[in-house]
């Protein structure tokens, strides 16, 4: 057995086929090969919750994760071989500290006024994550700058985070404590494992994964990811130093077309050629 080895996954349009973009019907039976190796730690990193993970998972019969970070980060949880989905209290303990004593109701009024954000579903919403939408060709900076004026007027550490749903389309905000970004989880997560950074290895595709496709460890942009993305991507990776570890995947490797889990695939195999024997029986 090789080193231990971190990978983490967004699931929307990353891991699960979704989008517009054609999937690869060879990627998820080879991404299911990879995470059944034993020195594959395997944690979904996604703004779902629990529900809609259990829910994907069974739609597409994704392998059972070692991990789960939900709600962008807000929430990680160690699901046990059986299904047993166990919080971490002291991620919790860690990011309220960013609310300062305030409530998620404070949080929201104090956003009520910026009339182009509709709060979503209630389902969507917890207890460290406001979620809104708004006009997908809404001014995104000016919107999420208003927003962080609020948010500072009120005393609360607080990140705001806007991505563009393709499918919709339609624009999407979080309101999330400052620390509870997928890359703040990703780390918290490498800290507690004893995982060093060059044995993560991060895979996403939309805005909400900009920071942690940037961040201080491997990460790989699928190739279905919306072209301002890519630029953007770049563009963060090369003004942190980090261009050598931002892999974009093109497709053509293994013959597979880069979307989705192939994509996911092809930067395993970029930073850890080992795992390409992985892939096939
Ligand atoms: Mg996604």
């Amino acid at each position: 057995m090789s080193l231990p080895l971190l990978l983490c996954c967004d699931l929307d349009r990353t891991l699960l086929p979704n989008g517009p973009q054609p999937d690869d019907p060879a990627a998820l039976p080879r991404f299911r090969r990879v995470a059944a190796r034993p020195e594959v730690s395997l944690a979904y990193v996604t703004g779902r919750s629990r529900a809609l993970v259990e829910r994907a998972m069974a739609r597409w019969s994704l392998p059972p994760p070692d991990v789960v970070v939900a709600d962008v980060g807000t929430t990680i949880y160690d699901v046990g071989p059986r299904g047993l989905w166990r919080a971490w209290e002291d991620w919790r303990a860690e990011i309220a500290r960013d609310w300062r004593g305030r409530t998620p109701a404070e949080i929201a009024a104090a956003l009520a006024g910026l009339a182009a954000l509709t709060p979503q579903a209630e389902d969507r919403q917890g207890p460290f994550k406001l979620c809104y939408t708004a006009p997908p060709d809404a001014d995104a900076a000016a919107l999420t700058a208003a927003a962080r004026a609020r948010l500072d007027a009120l005393g609360v550490s607080a990140e705001v985070v806007w991505s563009i749903d393709e499918t919709g389309p339609i624009g999407l905000m979080d309101v999330l404590p400052a620390r509870a970004t997928k890359q703040g989880a990703v780390e918290f997560l490498m800290r507690k494992r004893g995982v060093p950074p060059q044995r993560v290895l991060f895979a996403g595709d939309s805005g909400n994964d900009l920071a942690a496709l940037t961040g201080p460890f491997p990460a790989v942009l699928v190739a279905n990811a919306a072209e301002t993305v890519r630029a953007e991507a770049r563009r963060l990776a090369h003004a942190a130093g980090k261009s050598d570890i931002l892999y974009m995947a093109r497709g053509d490797f293994l013959g597979m077309n880069g979307n989705y889990a192939a994509g996911i695939l092809e930067g395993l195999a970029h930073f850890f050629p080992e795992s390409a024997a992985w892939m096939d029986p």
